[in-house]
């Protein structure tokens, strides 16, 4: 366990003070998630219980080097692409959809720095030392570091563009002021991606900064959820002093560009992670069906067809939105298949979690069976952002032949 070092005077993360294990191929990280899975699987039911935060996961996961998934070859990391991601994201979250939950913040704050090109950060006025400030953290997560997402806000939800912590220029770099809710990893994070508008700055600017844990940055315990409860999304007030290289792109106002060009890491990849609850509930319903010899009954065996039907479509969908983002990034083709496997795979973990527990019988609804828990983490996939009400709107708008990134009626995020 790597334990949260002080607060980097530079912005960056701390150093971790573990050495983590190393991949150094893509093929290799799906294998050690194969791996991983039946031991994430088997703390999941206590954590979720108990609602506590799965570390020994997050050791293990480090230990596999998985910290390190997104991180490019160049600087020695496998270099997994989108599609690799999603690979993984549908095994951890058959095994616990809580900690692959998590793994998906770090994975997002990781994979976007990684995969947006250099070329298309210096057209957008990144400075050079942005570049050096990318490496360093990208290099940290290789040696184990762990990155939450602290976008949410209590009175504003994940809207980028309305939230209420600011920013100020400072001595060295910036001062953040501010309180966030539904940080997953909150207080096992050694840094966070936080969104905040310029204090001097009426709309425009919401910038985004890697603030490392230390000083000025308090978690909060709230997190008692319905479901995904061992995701330890807690709250989180920040009173800090960051560097100047803190700064996402060393651009500032620069959030609610990256909503639009890289949707995929705020949009689907929680896509993948509900494909794996899916696919667990199935599972869990044929163990249950099997034990208690309810596999002879027609209507049985027919909701469990439909459900493995309904899982593998919404699969394909997902590993086809990842498969164009990889390919084609940002175009708006891609992006409505990023939106569409977001409302897939989140309608359709809830439907399917709700129908195995009804094939299986009230006994299935005790606490402590699996599906019971993966009842209420199904329920979550639709209610993450973008929802899938929000979801459908913007397909819609699109149908129609709209501009749902620019739509006068409603502010995307
Ligand atoms: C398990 C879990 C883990 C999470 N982890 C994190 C995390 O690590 N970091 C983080 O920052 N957040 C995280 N979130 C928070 C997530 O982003 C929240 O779902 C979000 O902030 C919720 O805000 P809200 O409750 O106000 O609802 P909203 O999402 O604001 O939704 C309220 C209602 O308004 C609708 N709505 C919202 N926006 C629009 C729009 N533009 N157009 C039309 N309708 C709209 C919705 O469909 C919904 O019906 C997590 C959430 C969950 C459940």
């Amino acid at each position: 366990m790597i334990a949260p070092g002080p607060s980097s005077p530079t912005g960056g993360p701390p150093p971790p003070v573990a050495v983590a294990g190393r991949l150094t191929t893509a093929p290799a990280a799906i294998d050690a998630a194969e791996r991983l899975a039946p031991r994430l699987a088997e703390r999941a039911a206590a954590h979720d219980r108990a609602g506590t935060f799965p570390e020994a996961d997050f050791e293990d996961l480090r230990n596999e080097g998985m910290l390190g998934l997104m991180v490019p070859v160049r600087l020695g990391g496998p270099g997994a692409s989108f599609a690799d991601y999603a690979r993984v994201a549908i095994t951890l979250g058959a095994a616990s959809g809580a900690t692959a939950l998590v793994l998906n913040m770090h994975a997002s704050v990781t994979g976007a720095m990684a995969l947006t090109p250099d070329d298309l950060a210096r057209a957008l006025g990144a400075p050079e030392t942005y570049f050096v400030a990318r490496d360093r953290a990208l290099g940290a997560a290789l040696d184990g570091a762990l990155y939450a997402v602290a976008m949410s806000e209590r009175a504003s939800g994940s809207r980028l563009s309305a939230v209420s912590t600011t920013y100020t220029p400072a001595a060295e770099g910036f001062h953040l002021r501010g309180s966030k809710t539904f940080v997953s990893g909150a207080g096992f994070a050694d840094a966070y991606l936080v969104a905040a508008r310029a204090a001097d700055d009426g709309q425009a600017r919401v910038s985004l900064f890697l603030v490392p844990a230390g000083a000025g940055v308090v978690v909060e315990q709230t997190w008692d959820s319905l479901g995904m409860r061992a995701t330890g999304s807690q709250d989180l007030h920040l009173d800090a002093t960051v560097g100047a290289d803190a700064l996402i792109g060393g651009i500032e106002g620069l959030s609610l560009l990256l909503a639009h060009v890289m949707p995929q890491w705020l949009v689907a990849s929680y896509a993948a992670v509900y494909v794996g609850v899916g696919w667990a509930a199935v599972g869990a319903a044929v163990e249950h069906a099997t034990a208690r010899g309810l596999g002879r009954l027609p209507a049985v065996r027919a909701r469990i067809g439909r459900a493995d039907a309904q899982v593998a479509a919404a699969e394909t969908v997902v590993v086809e939105a990842a498969r164009r983002v990889d390919a084609d990034p940002g175009s708006p083709h891609t992006n409505r298949w990023v939106w569409r496997a977001k409302l897939l795979a989140g309608e359709m973990a809830m439907n399917v979690a709700a129908s195995m527990l009804e094939a299986s019988g009230a006994s299935a609804s005790r606490r402590g069976h699996p599906l019971e828990r993966l009842y209420r983490d199904a329920r979550c996939g639709s209610l993450q952002p973008a929802t899938s009400d929000v979801c459908a709107d913007w397909l819609g708008v699109a149908a129609l032949g709209g501009d749902p990134d620019n739509d006068a009626e409603v502010t995307r995020w």
